[in-house]
């Protein structure tokens, strides 16, 4: 119930690596890691080195001379051999030599061009006159045939450590979603020094989850006692559950009270790239999972891949989804349970799972994790602020009561922003001021600093308070908490109704009542200025969807039945005649209750306009003062 501003732009996903592990035996670092960049950079040192050494040795040793004094040489006899190609001559003197052409530099070996126009017919009797040994092949110079051999092969066991280098890099960049992985995914990562692990006694408040896999626990524990009694324990558990409930706290803690290896990873990371590469990664998950076992290879948003087969929608081509579910079907089929890796696989949407993985022998038991309760909420409030000082007026059963509908991770995040709240505020302990408005903060949104116009700003707090003094007056509906025209994120204004009790289950006068209130801000801006905007977008959507889930889904519509016409998920299962009467029916439904908005209005404008003034006034109006300004007392 809240007055929109400008359309909202849907936030990017985050981007995980392929998979996580934690409590791999042995050290942290798992094998041994090699440091490409220092491979690449020896290897290149190595090469220079070499390369220097060698052609120092090419020209320190190996004179370059003149035709004349290397015929000086042949005739004083002080040639002992040479070696000739063509025209060109390199040789050995007898004794060293000073090179006149060279400072008088003195050299054994040489080399030297023999002038087209030299009479080599006399050259040669020269030399046989001189006894030289005369080759005609080229000489290999100081260097020997290792060297030379090394040398000419370098290049390219360099190019090949670097090639190596690149693709090794480009595995491990590939939770980034580079492209370079499309080899052997790397092995798992290993735990970060001093993690400490996952117990049961970090899960708070579903207790009943916690002993349905004790027995895996127990299993993982002491594989040999269940082996001895043949007794076949599930190879893959399926939590199910709204997001934030702790099934992934639960999937670790599992593996940590079991202390054993726990890999992780996202079924939507198997699939950002090209068809088979999903496989090969669940290929590769498994083989680590299985060299360490027994342990625990958590998949979460498993309904990414394991959507029925021909359903619409997920993530990926079609191809690549089905390649990469088959895989982990064949991995869970090929595993005896023997082996002891377990699999736990997460969703929150458990209805559209292809049914094969749901076959026995693959995720045979589902648990349900759901919302957790008030007692539930007080002990998950208890574990998040084990490490938080909390100021003695602090009660987490009121915060408990007034927190229905949020999960476990709602609840951690709001012990942490009222630590963060304290912090700031120069506190040394957490008080229940420091609760209550980082709740307000969660549930309504950061404020935004903006200016808003006086107009817009009275337009906005009739529209609240039109919200508000229709919950309060419907009987049966949900307590209004605060009223707020701050502007928040998107929202102009705020009106938080939250129930008493849990809520499990909705009658239809509550539903009708639910309709109402959102369409109460819509009718205040109607009755008062006689004109309708954008503000009330969310609040449509919301009536729409209540409206027509009470006539398609509930059966509360007498014309239409109690049949299901709008499934949760999927498309519409009836004739256009009957969706065309599903249609008329939320209409009328629609219509009665914004007619019942506008006449509640009418009849109550005094209490309306007193709403409105303390709203102008405060901004934000708490339960107390909100029920005050409307002259009302809350029953
Ligand atoms: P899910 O996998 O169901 O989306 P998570 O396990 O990721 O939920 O929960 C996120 C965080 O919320 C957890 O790391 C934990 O801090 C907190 N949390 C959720 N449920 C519980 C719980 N039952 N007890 C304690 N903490 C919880
Ligand atoms: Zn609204």
């Amino acid at each position: 119930m809240e007055r929109t501003g400008s359309p909202q732009v849907p936030k990017k996903g985050k981007v995980k690596p392929p998979w996580r592990a934690e409590g791999l035996p042995g050290t942290p670092g798992g094998r041994p890691k090699i440091n490409w960049w220092r491979f690449a950079i020896t290897l290149l040192v190595v090469y220079a080195a070499f390369f220097f050494v060698s052609s120092f040795f090419d020209s320190s040793q190996v004179e370059t001379v003149s035709y004349t004094e290397f015929t000086k040489q042949v005739n004083g006899k002080n040639v002992k051999e040479i070696y000739a190609t063509g025209l060109s001559v390199e040789g050995h003197l007898k004794s060293a030599a000073k090179d006149p052409g060279s400072g008088n530099q003195s050299y054994t070996d040489f080399r030297t061009e023999i002038p087209t126009f030299a009479n080599t017919d006399q050259l040669s009797q020269q030399l046989s006159a001189a006894g030289v040994e005369i080759k005609a092949e080229p000489l290999t110079s100081g260097r020997g045939f290792f060297l030379n051999l090394l040398l000419a092969l370098l290049p390219v066991l360099l190019l090949a450590g670097l090639w190596i280098w690149i693709m090794r890099r480009g595995a491990s960049m590939m939770g980034g979603g580079g492209l370079g992985g499309l080899g052997k995914s790397k092995a798992a990562k290993p735990v970060e020094a001093g993690q400490v692990r996952v117990t049961f006694e970090d899960v708070a408040g579903i207790d009943e989850v916690e002993n349905e896999l004790v027995e895996i626990v127990d299993y993982l524990k002491d594989p040999d006692k269940y082996r001895r009694l043949g007794a076949k324990l599930p190879k893959g558990v399926l939590l199910a559950g709204p997001p934030g409930t702790g099934k992934t706290l639960l999937a670790r803690a599992v593996a940590g009270e079991a202390k054993v290896p726990y890999f992780s990873a996202s079924a939507s990371e198997f699939i950002e790239m090209i068809v088979g590469v999903g496989a090969s990664r669940v290929r590769d998950l498994f083989e680590e999972a299985r060299k360490v076992a027994p342990s625990i290879v958590f998949i979460d948003e498993i309904d990414a891949i394991g959507r029925a087969r021909g359903g619409a929608g997920g993530i990926g081509g079609h191809d690549e989804r089905e390649q990469t579910l088959n895989q982990i079907l064949t991995e869970m089929d090929g595993f005896s349970g023997a082996e002891g890796v377990i699999v736990i696989g997460a969703t929150n949407r458990p209805e559209v799972l292809d049914p094969a993985l749901l076959r026995p022998g693959r995720f045979d038991r589902t648990v349900q994790v759901g919302l957790p309760d008030q007692a539930g909420r007080t002990a998950i409030l208890g574990v998040h602020s084990r490490g938080v000082p909390l100021d003695g007026e602090v009660s987490l059963d009121r915060l408990a009561k007034t927190t229905p509908g949020m999960t476990g991770a709602d609840l951690a995040n709001l012990v942490n922003e009222a630590a963060l709240l304290a912090a700031k505020r120069g506190k040394e302990k957490v008080g229940m001021a420091d609760f209550a408005d980082a709740l307000e903060k969660l549930q309504l949104g950061a404020a935004r600093s903006i200016v808003m116009p006086e107009d817009e700003r009275t337009r906005t707090a009739y529209h609240e308070a039109g919200h508000a003094l229709l919950g309060m007056l419907q009987p049966g509906a949900d307590p209004v908490r605060k009223i707020s025209i701050i502007p928040r994120g998107r929202a102009l204004g705020v009106t938080l109704s939250t129930p008493d009790t849990d809520r499990y289950a909705y009658d239809e006068q509550y539903l009708r009542g639910r309709i109402t209130g959102a369409l109460g801000g819509m009718a205040a801006e109607d009755v008062v200025f006689g004109v309708i905007t954008t503000g009330a977008e969310n609040d449509l959507e919301q009536v729409t969807m209540i409206a027509r889930g009470m006539v398609g889904r509930w059966g509360m519509s007498a014309r239409v039945g109690p049949l299901t016409i709008l499934p949760n998920d999927g498309q519409p299962q009836a004739s256009p005649a009957t969706l065309a009467i599903v249609d008329e029916e939320a209409r009328r439904i629609v219509d009665e209750c914004y007619e019942n908005a506008v006449r509640i209005l009418r009849d109550n404008r005094d209490k309306l306009e007193g709403i409105v003034a303390a709203l102008l006034k405060h901004e934000t109006l708490d339960e107390a003062t909100a029920y005050g300004a409307a002259g009302l007392a809350k029953s």
